[in-house]
């Protein structure tokens, strides 16, 4: 299983495809991505192999250049196309490796806000989490930065907001992550071999770390807010 995020000057959804091929040597029963197509938020999913993906894809084709990418191990839920990532609520797609230990309470929570869940999974409490707080009038990464905020449990996760043609938010706890660094364009993914195909320069976050990307810019914060630097390392075979 594994992520992929692609702030980039092309099409999005080769090469969210392209990475996930690699990161295939982890394992998973689904898989799925995300785009902002045409200025609004889509996805597509497929249980099983990717060539399931790419089919879906050629009918259903997402055009968009940035976007998000999961392949699923489940571990909450069924391997079903319902079950699979990117998880979404209204203004916010998610994509998640690991388990959201508290996602009972967070249900909870949302129960007593009048947010139902309509998937079996603890990732997509995550989305609608973050959705509650957009509701609330927060600014996406504030949104994302308080939903983090309330995780228990492992987890690489990467958040797309609709509209957004120009940011992705990114977090990591117990599980690897690594920011990919290209020519006005950035990455996201789990690990070097995912962002291979795309960049030579990657950075790992450290445990609690979150980012926020642009084409241009990349902040990454610790678990306590402050803004961190990470060495940037050049990866062999990388492009
Ligand atoms: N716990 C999540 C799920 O079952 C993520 C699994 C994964 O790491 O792929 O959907």
């Amino acid at each position: 299983c594994g992520i992929i995020g692609v702030l980039s000057r092309h099409e999005a959804a080769p090469l969210l495809v392209e990475s996930l091929k690699r990161l295939e040597y982890r394992g998973y029963d689904s898989a799925g991505i995300a785009t902002i197509n045409n200025g609004t938020l889509e996805r597509r999913r497929a249980v099983g192999k990717l060539v399931n993906l790419q089919d879906r894809l050629v009918h259903e084709p997402l055009a968009g250049k940035v976007g998000i990418g999961h392949t699923r191990w489940a571990t909450h839920g069924v391997p079903n196309e319902a079950n699979a990532h990117p998880h979404r609520a209204a203004g916010v797609a998610v994509v998640h490796n690991g388990i959201i230990e508290n996602f009972r309470e967070l249900r909870a929570f949302l129960a007593e806000n009048g947010i139902s869940y309509s998937t079996d999974t603890d990732t997509e409490t995550i989305a609608l989490l973050a959705q509650y707080y957009l509701d609330l009038g927060h600014s996406p990464r504030d949104a994302a930065r308080d939903t983090i905020a309330r995780l228990e449990g492992a987890y690489a996760v990467c958040f797309l907001f609709d509209g957004q043609d120009d940011l992705l938010i990114a977090a990591r706890k117990g599980s690897p992550l690594a920011v990919g660094y290209g020519d006005g364009e950035n990455f996201i993914g789990s690990d070097a071999i995912a962002l291979a195909p795309i960049t030579d320069r990657i950075s790992y976050l450290d445990e609690g770390d979150w980012v926020i990307l642009t084409r241009t810019s990349v902040e990454i914060r610790n678990a306590a807010g402050e803004q961190v630097s990470r060495p940037i390392r050049k990866i062999e075979g990388g492009s």
